[in-house]
């Protein structure tokens, strides 16, 4: 039998992070927990810490806010990710971005892999490089594998805005960032992205800052 002196430290560490109330402290770029990749999940928080630990991870998004968030972004190494987005954008925007709302899911062990060629490039952000963004070239439609967070199966096919979106978080969990798949031209602030770049699509920001669309 366990006693606590023999916890886990991972349990440990998300029993620490759960202490106190509200939204969990985000890890920045630079944090080695955002390049180790993630352990499988296997129950190793028990049903009633893996409940908590995920309503963290949503209120957390939710106060960002975001619509995306990985447990490594917390500095937890385990293979969970939560997404949420309620897609608040002008119809142009949403149309042209494929942004419908994507309600709230819990990815567990998510895994992907592209449906046909087609690529999308949009400017994205990531909550661990805050002020910045920039344009990545992603699978159009994706095919994720993986649990849910009551351990059922999980074998879905994603478009628009959310396929980008599951595969950032999945990329976080594979210890990557957006950044290393993003055309680095693009790079903008937030603040050029308010003045300039709020086109649907990019074509004006890739003609401006030198850089290639798929
Ligand atoms: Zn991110």
């Amino acid at each position: 039998m366990a006693s606590p002196s023999d916890r886990a430290p991972l349990v440990e560490r998300v029993e620490e992070l759960l202490a106190v109330d509200g939204p969990l402290p985000i890890v920045a770029a630079g944090d080695p927990v955002l390049r180790r990749g993630t352990e499988p999940y296997d129950g190793q928080l028990g049903p009633e810490l893996l409940a908590r630990f995920i309503e963290a991870l949503r209120v957390t998004m939710h106060a960002a806010p975001g619509v995306g968030l990985a447990a490594p972004q917390v500095g937890v190494p385990l293979r969970i990710a939560v997404i949420e987005d309620p897609a608040p954008v002008p119809e142009e925007v949403a149309v042209a971005r494929g942004r419908v709302p994507q309600p709230f899911r819990v990815l567990v062990n998510p895994a992907y892999e592209p449906v046909g060629p087609a690529r999308a490039a949009f400017f994205e952000g990531c909550l661990s490089v805050p002020g910045w963004q920039a344009v990545v070239a992603r699978h159009a439609e994706v095919r994720l594998r993986g649990q849910d967070e009551h351990g059922h199966a999980v074998d879905e096919l994603f478009m628009g805005w959310p396929a980008r979106i599951v595969q950032h978080e999945t990329d976080h969990l594979d210890g990557m960032l957006y950044l290393d798949r993003a055309e680095l031209r693009s790079l903008s602030s937030n603040e050029e992205m308010v003045r300039r770049w709020t086109q649907p699509t990019p074509t004006t920001a890739a003609a401006d800052l030198g850089f290639e669309l798929p």
